[in-house]
């Protein structure tokens, strides 16, 4: 629950003043806003001041306002594979009511500051929960050689090392010193 009041001017911040309070009233609305910042998890996330996309409708009810809508927004990042940069994009759905009164809501909820509301926080959890864990350049990207680190998908399928694992070359190593010793 949010008691700090609105900056009318901030991107985010959205008048509510066209819609009243009168339950049933509706307003659409399309506008294109800036990406916010630090909006990222691990390896990927929406460029500060990208565009995003929205698609809102606002709907008075009776305890305040309920906000669906869409977003779009541009995604760059890394391949958590083979650590290219990528680029791609995330679509996310969201749903929040905004209350008039703290006295209706939760700990949780969000609060209108008077006519205002700030729809950074709900876009903001949506996309958090929409990104990839590991985003992949694409579905088939080989990866790394663990090897070498050379990309896979550049040094081709036949790409392996002649290695002998550490353990076992301690291991030859002992047998010659046997076969030396009964031949000695
Ligand atoms: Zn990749
Ligand atoms: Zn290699």
């Amino acid at each position: 629950m949010s008691l700090r009041s609105l900056d009318p001017r901030a991107p985010w911040v959205i008048s509510t003043h066209d819609l009243g309070r009168r339950p049933g009233s509706m307003r659409t609305l399309t506008p294109t806003l800036p990406a916010p910042v630090d909006l990222a998890v691990g390896m990927i996330g929406v460029p500060k001041d990208a565009d995003v996309e929205l698609d809102i409708r606002l709907e008075a009810v009776m305890e305040g306002v309920l906000v669906t809508g869409t977003a779009q927004a541009p995604l760059t990042g890394e391949c958590s594979r083979c650590l290219d940069p990528l680029t791609s994009e995330i679509e996310v759905d969201f749903q929040e009511l905004y209350f008039y009164s703290a006295e209706d809501a939760g700990e949780d909820d969000l609060l209108l500051d008077g006519e205002l509301l700030d729809l950074e926080p709900v876009f903001r959890d949506a996309v958090v929960l929409a990104l990839p864990l590991s985003p992949v350049c694409g579905e088939d990207c080989p990866g790394l050689c663990a090897e070498c680190g050379v990309r896979l998908a550049e040094a081709g399928p036949d790409h392996r090392h002649e290695t002998v694992d550490p353990r076992w070359a301690a291991l030859q190593g002992l047998v010659e010193e046997q076969k030396d010793d009964q031949e000695g």
